[in-house]
């Protein structure tokens, strides 16, 4: 059959595979680029709105201090030694219009903890015990240097549901050492943030441990396959199993005698 193919055939598939591969390398080469100039955006636009966060902080929040709710502060610092941070992080309350929440966060090279003012609104309501787990919480976020691990992985995020197991994983991990300090706060710590600083201590615990079987289901699994967080039915399931001790007397029970 060779001696049908034209004499040039070849020479000009030779000349075309060549432009066509420069042409490639050049396309790759620019995706790079293109992707460069997107990962360094993204990088500062994050950077910048975790400064605005650390300026809102500063500027308008309450920093915890031996003066400033110093009794607090007594357990942060603490807590702190007991887990070997290098540094006691700066603490702060913001008000939040009524959520229940806490994080912590790193910025140029400082760890930041946030604590919404209604966290410690039930210190002073007779939940001091579930504020120092909160507390010890987000220090253990600290003494595992989840922030910056986080920020490390980034590029894992396209995998679906990596990053989230992962995140929930670390959750876990905070609630269990929280649960070792303060096995006294860990229920109530938690349940305070399915419903509150007031009617926490009116919950069934073990009908809330007992959700988790029956209403188990497609839509409650793929929430939380996409969440940060483990449920809630589970993570008090978890610390109960850790050995957390209920500190209020809702249900006549102990948590020790629960079956969930
Ligand atoms: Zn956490």
């Amino acid at each position: 059959m060779s001696e049908y193919v034209n004499s040039k055939e070849n020479i000009y598939f030779i000349i075309s595979l060549i432009f066509s591969l420069i042409c490639y390398a050049l396309f790759i080469v620019c995706s790079i680029g293109i992707g460069l100039v997107y990962l360094l955006t993204g990088l500062i636009l994050s950077f910048l709105l975790h400064g605005l966060l650390i300026g809102n902080l500063k500027g308008n929040a309450v920093k915890i201090s031996n003066k400033q709710f110093p009794e607090v502060y007594g357990y942060i610092k603490d807590f702190s030694n007991t887990l070997n941070l290098q540094q006691v992080p700066d603490v702060y309350i913001i008000q939040s219009g009524g959520i229940l929440n806490a994080f912590a966060t790193k910025f140029l090279g400082r760890n930041f903890v946030v604590i919404y003012s209604d966290v410690l609104e039930m210190a002073y309501e007779k939940g001091e015990d579930a504020v120092k787990f909160i507390i010890c919480h987000e220090l253990t976020h600290i003494k595992r240097n989840h922030m910056t691990k986080n920020a490390l992985i980034l590029g894992s995020a396209f995998i679906p549901f990596l990053h989230t197991a992962y995140s929930r994983a670390c959750e876990y991990t905070c609630d269990s050492f929280a649960t070792k300090l303060i096995p006294t706060g860990a229920i109530d710590g938690l349940l305070a943030l399915t419903c509150g600083k007031k009617l926490y201590t009116k919950i069934n615990i073990t009908e809330y441990c007992n959700q988790i079987s029956y209403e188990a289901g497609f839509f409650t699994w793929l929430y939380e396959v996409n969440s940060t967080h483990p449920n809630l039915t589970k993570r008090v399931k978890n610390v109960i199993d850790l050995g957390a001790i209920q500190n209020h007397d809702n249900t006549n029970e102990k948590s020790k005698e629960l079956i969930c």
